[in-house]
């Protein structure tokens, strides 16, 4: 009977740290692959920023020409050659062709990999921001399983829709840079993307869109009227677009971000001599700025300034 126990004893006892050993392993292995997981997700959005980035650099170029962006080939902007696949893949064909069209060695400008990494940077801050950094820690895993299953595309749409608002602010800057001017069709696509966040920011109230609709642009306007040139058409409809989608307390402040970037940049050109005291620049760039930063940050700035009260 002894010999028995005995045996059977030992036997459990080890079991028992078998176990232990075993939970402690797929512990570590449920941790690795979770992080392997994240980092293929977080990997995976950075591309597809760029990827989409790199449709943004069509759209810069191809809308103050008037060219259809969505059909045609991609060609060269100097010999016109039309662009292959592997000339076409974001940030790496760029390094890979070293920094020069293939057909007519054309230096490529540098402002299509910044585009490019941009796009991809500003994916993941969107996916951060709604989502954050582990996805099955968050109570919003894309589980058809999950009861809250509809609930679950409220951060993701959240996230689809800044990334929208954030691709249209550097299509504008980028334009309005290039060419003086913003499109019409960009500030209407950007005052939509103001009336669809109502559906992912229902605490923002109506009224506060409707006043963000006037607050800025009707003294823009105004000063427009007083001091011509001073603002273009495209900056008053950019900042009236940019109230239905902020509201109007963050949109003051895109614009007081906005006219503090353009002055720094304004005295700037002068300090360099690189435009006169009468020469006009873009103004799009600094507000489009603004407004990135107000989307994103506008209650912690705005709660940090009242507590100076
Ligand atoms: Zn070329």
């Amino acid at each position: 009977m002894g010999q028995v126990a005995q045996k059977g004893g030992q036997p459990q006892i080890s079991l028992t740290n078998r176990n232990l050993e075993k939970d402690e392993r797929d512990k570590r292995y449920h941790g690795f692959m979770q992080l392997a997981l994240n980092i293929v997700i977080l990997t995976f959005v950075f591309v597809f920023g760029a990827v989409i980035a790199s449709f943004l650099n069509v759209l810069i170029y191809r809308i103050p020409l008037k060219l259809d962006f969505m059909r045609g080939f991609s060609f060269c902007p100097s010999c016109r050659h039309r662009l292959g696949p592997l000339d076409l893949v974001p940030i790496v064909s760029y390094l890979a062709l070293g920094r020069a069209c293939r057909y007519c060695h054309e230096p490529i400008s540098p402002r299509y990999l910044v585009i490019e990494l941009a796009g991809g940077l500003l994916a993941l801050a969107c996916w951060l921001a709604f989502i954050g950094p582990d996805l099955l820690a968050t109570e919003t895993p894309f589980l058809l399983a999950n009861p809250r299953f509809l609930g679950a595309f409220a951060p993701i749409g959240a996230a689809v829709l800044y990334f929208f608002v954030l691709s249209l602010l550097l299509v504008i800057s980028c334009i309005d840079a290039d060419t003086m001017e913003i499109p019409d069709g960009l500030n209407i696509a950007l005052a939509l993307c103001g009336l669809l966040s109502i559906l992912v920011g229902p605490e923002l109230v109506w009224h506060s869109r409707l006043i963000g609709l006037f607050i800025i642009s009707v003294p823009l306007f105004v000063i427009a009227l007083i001091i011509p040139g001073a603002f273009g058409g495209g900056d008053v409809k950019l900042m009236a677009a940019a109230g239905i989608l902020l509201g109007w307390q963050a949109t003051l402040l895109a614009c007081f971000i906005g006219i503090i970037l353009g002055g720094a940049w304004g005295i700037f050109l002068l300090a360099t001599h690189r435009k006169e005291a009468k020469g006009h620049f873009a103004f799009g760039p600094a507000l489009c700025t603004g407004i990135a930063v107000a989307l994103f940050f506008a209650p912690q700035i705005i709660q940090w300034y009242l507590g100076f009260f």
